[in-house]
């Protein structure tokens, strides 16, 4: 698990030009298989050693000046809930402005680290405009630019000094498995824990001080044994009913980190939006598990191929990514829990497969024999040997004589026909391609 370090400030004052340049190098790697660009507020950075997640909280609300304060407060707030460590961006081009002042008055209240990031300081001789900023009150600040980078190491080298540490993670083989419940507000979540675990079972006190870690609760019924992730949280946080893509990302981040399945909660009524992508795409870019719950089945008037079609409506928006359970249930009438239940087990299970050498060989080999890489510039490329990798999620190899010839679509060629022999459903795979 990760730290949390959420970027705040009000618009253009470069939140995400600094995001974009703290998650660059990583992103890079991680993304290069899928080939989707998409609205980016949250990635993994590495400073120093240690890594964190960074949420930018302006991603959602580009462009627009007018902005209302309120909104910029609302972040602000969730930000500090949320999140371990805050930086704070203003721009030194502008000043303080009324808005950065009552962003500073939120966050001189706030015990987690907060470090000030004067921005947009491209030169030498912008230093000392950067003065002023000691009038907000948040103490030393850093002067950076985004643009050019100069700057935000010092800035890095302070935050991950200031982070907290993280309690020991158990090994991945030890524990239960864990699942998280996630989704946009009103989706069902809680509902659906509560028909799980039953009301009483868990109620919340809101302690002033208590950790912002996940909260685990054990589920041991009908044969089942695994812990739900942060259902306390799930529970507390139901009182916000925030429909801002934002809030769902802020709320998910933890709970998905720290889980092997993340069960994803769809409103029927509403269908698999942009918010229900992003949060797939969270539990995707994190390599979890996935199952797909559309909930509320019950207030759908049905039709023969009404749920035929609803699950091909939902698989072409999880593109290229589509090997995943859907399942329809209802939370009211508790139709389908135990096998959402048992769905995320079967994925936590595909998860954690592992295929021994010998075949994985004898299959794959027999079908890139039957269907090679094509051709490039005229050299033909030879693999003669795969594995699956002894990593925690499933990652496979395969040597090549010119591995930088194997392209993306033949990647996928491979991952699907693995996908067809093995039962991946639910589980993101890597595929590398690697000097033999
Ligand atoms: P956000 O709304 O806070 O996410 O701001 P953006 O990252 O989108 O940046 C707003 C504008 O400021 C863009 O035109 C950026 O090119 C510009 N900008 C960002 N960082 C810097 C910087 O360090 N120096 C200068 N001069 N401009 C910057
Ligand atoms: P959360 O914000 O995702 O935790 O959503 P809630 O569990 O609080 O549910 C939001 C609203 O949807 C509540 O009014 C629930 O009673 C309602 N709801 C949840 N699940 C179902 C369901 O399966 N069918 C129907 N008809 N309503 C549901």
């Amino acid at each position: 698990m990760n730290n949390i370090v959420a970027i705040v400030g009000r618009p253009n004052v470069g939140k995400s030009t600094f995001f974009n340049r703290l998650i660059q190098r990583r992103e890079a790697i991680v993304d290069s298989v899928s080939g989707v660009t998409r609205d980016r507020i949250y990635g993994k950075s590495e400073w120093n050693g240690k890594e964190f997640s960074v949420i930018d909280t302006g991603g959602y609300i580009k462009g627009s000046d007018d902005i209302f304060e309120a909104e910029i407060r609302k972040q602000v707030e969730l930000a500090i809930e949320e999140a371990d460590a805050i930086i704070f961006v203003v721009d030194v081009e502008e000043g303080i402005t009324p808005m950065d002042a009552e962003v500073a008055k939120l966050l001189r209240k706030v015990t987690k680290p907060v470090l000030l990031a004067v921005n947009k300081v491209d030169s030498a001789s912008r230093e000392k405009d950067a003065f002023e900023f000691y009038n907000l009150g948040l103490g030393e600040y850093f002067t950076l630019s985004g643009m050019n980078g100069s700057g935000t190491g010092d800035l890095l080298d302070k935050l991950v000094e200031v982070l907290p540490e993280l309690p020991e993670t158990p090994d991945e083989e030890e524990v239960l498995p864990r699942f998280c419940v996630v989704g946009r507000p009103n989706a069902g979540k809680s509902s659906f824990i509560n028909a799980l675990i039953g009301e009483d079972r868990y109620i919340v006190t809101d302690i002033a001080g208590t950790t912002r870690d996940a909260i685990d609760t054990r589920f041991t019924k009908f044969g089942f044994d695994f812990n739900l992730v942060d259902t306390a949280g799930i529970r507390r946080k139901a009182k916000v009913k925030e429909d801002l893509e934002f809030y769902s990302v802020m709320r998910s981040v933890r709970a998905i980190e720290h889980s092997d399945v993340c069960i994803l909660m769809v409103d029927a009524t509403r269908g698999f939006e942009s918010q229900d992508q992003n949060i797939f795409w969270l539990a995707q870019k994190n390599r979890k598990g996935v199952v797909i719950l559309v909930n509320k089945w019950d207030l759908i008037e049905k039709e023969t191929m009404t749920m035929r079609e609803y699950e091909l409506r939902i698989r072409e928006q999880l593109e290229p990514f589509t090997d995943v359970p859907i399942l329809f249930i209802s939370a009211l009438t508790k139709q389908r829990l135990l096998k959402a239940l048992e769905a995320a087990v079967t994925v936590y299970e595909n998860r954690k497969q592992r295929i021994a050498t010998s075949k994985f060989n004898e299959y794959m080999l027999d079908l890139i024999e039957r269907f090679p890489p094509p051709a490039l510039k005229g050299k033909y490329i030879k693999i003669k040997y795969c594995m699956q990798l002894p990593t925690p999620v499933p990652q496979f190899v395969f040597f090549a004589n010119l591995p930088q010839y194997v392209k993306d679509p033949y990647k996928r060629f491979l991952e699907n026909k693995i996908r067809e022999n093995w039962n991946f459903s639910g589980v993101p795979i890597d595929i590398y391609i690697r000097d033999k």
